[in-house]
């Protein structure tokens, strides 16, 4: 059983179990490739509108290039992360009928995906942020942010899209950042050269070097770091919530202590195998070339 770091004794929410939050695209209808839509851009090579399916999908649901996205211009497709939305909506929101069994639940399916994408989305947060808080209350209040949000997803559809997504969000993120604060505290005691680098939420770092920097502790939330040289940095403690790290170069870094790092952030980065992760990340194919 997965207990609360802050109270050994007491059991993990089912809601914040990482493992149902990883996508299940074996048990999705495709969600994620006609909900969204997308414009020719360097992420994808065509215009899709939303709610059409992609035209690159096929009559099972998979995707006909799925071995060739990135060559093939579709790199935005190998950078999204459903958190595990779409097997939800598919399989337990709609009972396992497809949108293409039923077409007049097809405005309702992808209005549900998105709305428990981003809930999922605020679970995989909240379950860091117990895991790393060391004050009972706060990761008490994780827990129940958590329960409060299962049930939302749980409760049926016209429950979930009557849901206010933005006060939730409101909690959830004051959570995180009291959370944020805890630990980067811990790592400034310790300290780090992140001080002098003009670093801090929202920071225009695009293209900047800071190759081999000891950023522990560093508030990177909302940080632009897209192409920034982050090689063999030490992000231990670092908040990177919301940081944009689209064509970073992470080769080497280590960021297994990282906090509130995602899967489609590292998707959207380049490292190696050399790159140290959090123990419920992986290491994006594209990545053993560096
Ligand atoms: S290219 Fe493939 S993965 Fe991307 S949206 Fe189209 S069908 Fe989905």
């Amino acid at each position: 059983m997965q207990t609360n770091s802050a109270n050994p004794s007491a059991p993990l929410s089912p809601a914040l179990d990482r493992q149902s939050l990883r996508p299940d695209c074996g048990n999705c209808f495709a969600l994620c490739c006609t909900a969204f839509g997308f414009s020719r851009s360097a992420d994808f090579a065509l215009d899709k509108p939303a709610g059409a399916p992609c035209q690159n999908l096929a009559p099972d649901f998979s995707c006909t290039i799925h071995t060739s996205l990135r060559p093939r211009g579709f790199r935005g497709c190998t950078v999204f992360d459903c958190f595990g939305a779409g097997q939800k909506v598919s399989q337990g929101l709609f009972g396992g009928t497809s949108w293409r069994e039923d077409p007049g639940a097809k405005d309702q399916m992808f209005a549900a995906f998105k709305a428990v994408r981003q809930l999922h989305e605020m679970l995989w947060y909240l379950a860091e942020a117990r895991r790393r808080t060391f004050d009972p209350d706060v990761a008490h209040r994780a827990m129940e942010l958590g329960a409060t949000i299962g049930r939302a997803v749980d409760g049926g559809l016209q429950q979930l899209l009557a849901l206010d997504v933005q006060d939730l969000h409101a909690q959830v993120r004051s959570t995180l950042m009291e959370v944020s604060a805890e630990v980067r505290a811990s790592y400034f005691a310790a300290g780090g050269d992140h001080l002098d680098a003009g670093l801090g939420p929202g920071a225009d770092l695009m293209g900047v070097n800071l190759r081999g920097r000891r950023l522990c502790g560093a508030d990177l939330r909302g940080a632009y770091l897209i192409a920034a040289d982050l090689r063999d940095s030490d992000f231990s403690g670092a908040d990177l919530l919301g940081a944009d790290l689209r064509d970073a170069r992470l080769g080497g870094a280590d960021l297994s202590a990282s906090l509130y790092l995602t899967q489609p952030q590292l998707n959207a980065a380049t490292g190696s195998r050399a790159t140290r992760l959090p123990a419920d990340l992986v290491m994006p194919p594209h990545w053993h070339r560096e």
